[in-house]
């Protein structure tokens, strides 16, 4: 078939997800690409809880902003000093 000069296929043919084990329930899970939810959590602890108390998501978003402002601070201020250095 000529697939011996495309090993490429063979590996993909056999290609397994990585093992990851589930921060919540400590139970072996394979982390597929396509798997909805977190990364470190097996797809039964990946469902949204619905009993989040209101607000919650109003918060991580605010978090999830400073963090970012303080990450692009602290690129700039290591470009500063990259460029100071000079
Ligand atoms: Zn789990």
């Amino acid at each position: 078939m000529g697939f011996h000069a495309m090993p490429s296929v063979v590996l993909w043919k056999e290609m397994s997800f990585p093992i990851k084990i589930c921060v919540v329930c400590e139970e072996e899970f394979e982390l597929k690409p396509d798997k909805p939810g977190f990364a470190n959590r097996c797809p039964k602890c990946s469902v949204p809880e619905m009993d989040a108390p209101s607000g919650k998501t109003r918060r991580d978003a605010d978090e999830l902003k400073s963090s970012r402002e303080a990450n692009a601070a602290r690129r700039q201020a290591i470009k500063d000093l990259l460029y100071s250095k000079k």
